[in-house]
């Protein structure tokens, strides 16, 4: 199994380790302490040497922060984790708060803490985080000081070791464009820009600009590292000599320097003087400050490796097409099963989502998940960000909705896509949600659109439906999802907040639009797509652009109202299925083929 349903941590965690934090936040002479959830690299998933949140708490989510006061110690977290967080954390101990009401600095701001001193990791915040961290202090009475190493690292006894898998070549046929051609293009852009170096601390940035990978986090074949990229196109490039063998020397050739990360601050220190861009969305403050200190001239800029990452070269798409059509083959066997099997009403989320992950497991080529599947039904269907666990596990009952969000990881591409099913038979309310959701998502599919537009222009497309009945959701429509890298990626976005990334050829993003009715059901429906020139529309005199579809799976043909559709809309879903058919049908046989066919027929 590659996902555990367990819930690891628990009470006894904080009550063991909260004590041993104090002691040393005593010895330093602070007063408090601020933990986030995020390590040194801004990741999703962590590896286990940096749960430091869950560590000093007991609190295992993917979300939230803390403030430990020699006294007191609060916890923030998510509305999502609020059940998790009280089964984890002693009550004794730690105040819970969900955010984002008032969120950690709003909270500190408004506290009594005159004359405090306020300690925090500046490895582990962006500059802007340390900012709202200073004013919030500031306004309580309190000030902040780095800490020079992270107590609780001091104080974690047995704690596990940094992971060290092996990094290793991606494939030229799947990336589409050398490392070198890669490196020498980016450092052209630097030299336009008076740039001397690029301080690359993403490592999902470094795969993509040295063709490597590697397995230091859960569902990101991501190689834990970091690099700076010089205007004449050599590199150094920071990774735990450990991780690296004679393979991966040859392939980065000899215009690339491998370091220990621990030689990384000597070298940030030799950049003194040098204009030198670093992007403080992704880079923690303790780069600035290495940097402000070393003397050297810091361009606050985007990763001058993220637009090139996002526009996806032609092996890149015909990689991720070619992935989403075997991945498609292990979700149409599993909407089969659904369809067939589950509806007993005696399956368990856990058991579908175990399920689904052993069709995924027979696909050529599977690394792994591109995230832990949210399988939720009925009401847990509602949660968008659902992880079931043992303790929230649910039965998908007849006359319910089931809601699974899920996807793979491949050499050649990475997959996201979202289903929703009836169990039994659905009310006439839940195929009206449902079809409002569908009116959405063939909007987005379907529109065009002139260079120059972003992700926030199109985002209403995919909520008009839903609006003019009253209703809408609380999350973005669609996020930038890489090659063979991470599920979620920018700097493209398609969300009501304003992003400032045209949309360009090659970018993937996804196409999701929900509706989540608390206590009862969640709908959503998600396809990848990729941005792509459109055909000359007649009469039209701009060149337009549009999204080619990648995700290849059977709507909920029961969940359909004709009566909301268009007569346009429910052509679209024909020809939808009928792709569905032809790219997907020649991979199953038997019974799923017979019932693809079925699922598949015009409505
Ligand atoms: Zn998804
Ligand atoms: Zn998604």
């Amino acid at each position: 199994m590659r996902q555990t349903f367990d819930v690891k941590g628990g009470p006894h965690i904080g009550r063991q380790n909260l004590p041993l934090l104090r002691d040393l936040l005593q010895a330093d002479d602070l007063d408090g302490f601020y933990v986030p959830h995020e390590d040194e690299y801004q990741n999703e998933y962590l590896p286990a040497a940096n749960e430091r949140l869950a560590w000093v708490s007991g609190f295992t989510g993917s979300f939230g922060s803390a403030f430990v006061f020699s006294d007191r110690a609060v916890l923030f977290i998510d509305g999502r984790y609020t059940i998790q967080a009280a089964d984890q954390t002693d009550k004794d101990l730690f105040e819970r708060i969900a955010v984002p009401d008032p969120g950690p600095f709003g909270w500190l701001a408004q506290q009594d803490l005159k004359g405090s001193r306020i300690g925090y990791d500046p490895a582990l915040m962006t500059p802007n985080d340390v900012d709202a961290l200073f004013n919030a202090a500031e306004k309580a009475g309190a000030t902040i000081s780095p800490c020079r190493t992270n107590p609780i690292d001091r104080a974690w006894r047995d704690r596990p070791v940094q992971p060290l898998a092996t990094v290793y070549p991606h494939a030229l046929e799947f990336a589409g464009q050398s490392a070198e051609e890669k490196q020498q293009t980016i450092a052209q852009t630097l030299v336009a820009d008076g740039l001397d170096a690029a301080v690359i601390t993403s490592p999902a940035s470094l795969a993509w600009l040295f063709n490597i990978r590697g397995g230091d986090v859960a569902c990101s074949p991501l190689p834990l590292g970091r690099a700076v990229l010089r205007a004449d196109a050599s590199a150094d490039l920071f990774l735990n000599p450990d991780k690296c063998d004679d393979d991966l020397r040859a392939h980065l050739g000899n215009k690339v320097t491998l370091l220990p990360e621990t030689a990384l601050e000597d070298r940030l220190g030799a950049l003194k003087g040098q204009a030198v861009s670093l992007d403080p969305s992704l880079a923690s403050a303790w780069f600035f400050q290495r940097l402000e200190t070393a003397g050297a001239k810091i361009h606050r800029q985007l990763d001058p490796v993220m637009l090139p990452k996002a526009r996806k070269n032609a092996a890149e798409i015909a990689g991720t097409a070619a992935a989403h059509r075997r991945d498609g083959v292990a979700l149409t066997r599993f909407l089969h099963w659904l369809d067939t099997d589950a509806q007993s009403g005696e399956v368990t989320e856990i058991d579908a989502a175990i399920k689904l992950e052993t069709f995924r497991d027979e696909v050529t080529g599977l690394r792994d998940l591109s995230f832990e599947t949210i399988s939720g039904a009925g009401p847990n269907g509602a949660l968008p960000h659902y992880r079931v666990s043992s303790a929230s596990n649910r039965l998908l009952e007849r006359g319910s909705l089931y809601l699974v969000d899920s996807g793979g990881q491949y050499p050649d591409g990475t997959t996201d896509v979202t289903r929703t099913v009836p169990i039994g038979t659905p009310s006439a309310e839940m195929q009206h949600h449902y079809t409002l959701v569908l009116k959405g998502h063939i909007a987005l599919d379907q529109v065009r659109f002139p260079e120059g537009t972003t992700g926030t222009h199109l985002d209403t497309l995919a909520r008009h439906a839903l609006w003019q009945a009253g209703l809408d959701y609380d999350h973005g429509t669609g996020h930038g999802v890489g090659v063979f890298l991470g599920v979620h990626e920018g700097p493209q976005r398609i969300a009501k907040g304003w992003n400032a990334t045209p949309l360009q050829p090659g970018m993937i993003v996804s196409n999701e639009p929900g509706y989540y009715k608390e206590g009862a059901y969640g709908i959503r429906i998600e396809n990848l797509q990729y941005v792509t020139p459109a055909e000359p529309i007649a009469g039209g005199d701009r060149d337009m652009l549009g999204f080619e579809c990648l995700t290849f799976a059977p709507l909920a043909r029961d969940l359909i109202d004709l009566n909301v559709l268009t007569s346009a809309e429910r052509d679209w879903v024909d020809d939808y299925h009928q792709r569905v058919l032809a790219e997907i049908g020649p991979g199953v046989t038997g019974d799923v083929r017979a019932w693809l066919e079925q699922a598949c027929a015009a409505l």
